[in-house]
């Protein structure tokens, strides 16, 4: 079994769920007692919070390759970036690693490929929602990419900043969550992703019959898949 690399924290609120699932991943697997080999940096999110509100993303890099550096001196075989937003400097960090880091995008376009979806609903922070640095990693694999309004937009930002990286669950947040999610899907979505790592703690697939992608799900798998050698591509 290969050794992960978690960089977590971002927040911690979605950083235990990667453990949980992670190791229950495992578990399903080999059964028994088998559990992940991991090894886990985790920031203070209060750095990077303010730092990606100022716009100063190269700090925020330096945060996250001294993280990779550390994992890859405390032995993991590849990296995963617990967070959807901070893939804005994947590449950086990739760069000054010599291991692979599991893009948290890519993993997602996998899945949404083989369910042969085409165009789907993106959901997460302003800086995942309206920049170019994740919608296009799904766009170069030919699928298009809806993302809510200018007031759904703002409202999706601040409960995950003031709300759910705190630990905070409010079931008005999580009836607005899904009535974006629903009106993505009247846009022509043919599914939505979850593409902020703590949104799973608000809205769940039994909530909607709208199909949710989990991107904490769905890079928590692969990074089984690969730390057991089952990646199948
Ligand atoms: N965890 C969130 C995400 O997946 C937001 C926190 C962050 O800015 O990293 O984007």
């Amino acid at each position: 079994m290969k050794t992960i690399g978690l960089i977590g924290g971002m927040s911690w609120e979605s950083t235990q769920t990667y453990y949980r699932l992670i190791n229950e991943g495992v578990k399903a697997e080999l059964g028994g007692l088998h559990s992940a080999k991991l090894v886990l940096y985790s920031v203070d999110f209060a750095e990077i919070e303010s730092l990606q509100h100022q716009g100063n993303w190269p700090a925020t890099a330096e945060i996250l390759i001294i993280a990779a550096q550390a994992l890859e001196r405390a032995g993991a075989d590849f990296i995963v970036i617990c967070t959807n937003t901070m893939h804005k400097v994947a590449e950086q960090v990739q760069l000054a690693i010599s291991i692979p880091l599991l893009h948290i995008a890519d993993a997602t376009a996998r899945v949404l490929k083989n369910d042969k979806i085409k165009r789907v609903g993106l959901l997460g922070t302003r800086f995942t929602m309206e920049q170019t640095f994740y919608r296009e990693r799904l766009e170069h694999q030919g699928i298009q990419v809806i993302i809510p309004n200018d007031v759904q937009r703002v409202r999706v930002h601040t409960v995950i900043y003031n709300e759910l990286c705190l630990g905070k669950i409010n079931n008005e947040s999580k009836q607005d969550y899904l009535e974006i999610v629903r009106s993505l899907k009247d846009q022509g979505a043919e599914g939505v992703i979850l593409g902020c790592t703590e949104i799973g703690l608000l809205i769940q697939r039994s909530d909607t019959d709208v199909t949710l992608y989990d991107t904490t799900e769905i890079h928590a798998q692969e990074a089984v898949n690969v730390a057991l050698n089952h990646l199948k591509d």
